[in-house]
């Protein structure tokens, strides 16, 4: 199984797609969380990218492209994987296709998870304070969902063009959504 779990800053996408890739029993490859990583191990990697991630900013297509192909070439990854956060722009689009298309792989699905604008600024303004990320300040949330609205929530149209999208609704406890997204996946 090969997914990929859109949706906005806040929806609930990683808590969702921790759970969902241990269901399936498939590696869940955050592109947030393996940046995290690079700057918690103050790698050169980490350090360009905390740049563009404490702005609420994306990180440039070149690095955000080559870290997730090392990634995703991983012996792990060859029975299937989860992408949370990635793709994110057209060119993140395209060059999944070409990864994809060069080991003779396809994708499953993309599920998107939607959830009200207001009620992602408050799942994050609580998550700063709860974990205390830098990029959870009211002004960077609000650029980053800026980010999303213009670049990366068009892309549910490429991959509902292709028939593999599902949408499901964000919006209530987490297993309840953990249960409708396998329950789409299921269909
Ligand atoms: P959220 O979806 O809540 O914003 P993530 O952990 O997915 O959180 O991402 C945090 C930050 O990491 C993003 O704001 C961005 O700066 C960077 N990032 C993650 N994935 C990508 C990506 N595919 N392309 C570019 N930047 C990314």
């Amino acid at each position: 199984m090969r997914l990929i779990v859109m949706g906005p800053p806040g929806a609930g996408k990683g808590t969702q797609a921790t759970v969902v890739a241990a269901n399936l029993g498939i590696p869940h490859v955050s592109t947030g969380d393996l940046f995290r990583a690079n700057v918690g191990q103050g790698s050169e990697l980490g350090l360009e990218a905390k740049r563009y991630m404490d702005a609420g900013e994306y990180v440039p297509d070149s690095i955000t492209n080559a870290m997730l192909r090392d990634r995703i070439t991983h012996d792990d990854c060859r029975p299937g994987f989860l992408l949370d956060g990635y793709p994110r722009t057209l060119d993140q689009v395209n060059e999944l296709d070409m990864m994809l298309a060069a080991s003779g792989q396809a994708l499953d699905r993309t599920v998107e998870l939607t959830v009200d604008t207001d009620e992602v600024v408050e799942r994050l303004l609580k998550r700063a304070q709860d974990q205390g990320r830098t990029d959870d300040t009211a002004e960077v949330i609000r650029r980053r969902l800026e980010v999303y609205a213009e670049q990366t929530a068009p892309l549910t149209a490429v991959y509902e063009g292709r028939g593999l999208l599902v949408r499901v609704d964000g919006l209530g406890d987490v297993a309840e959504v953990t249960r409708r997204i396998l329950a789409a996946l299921a269909n």
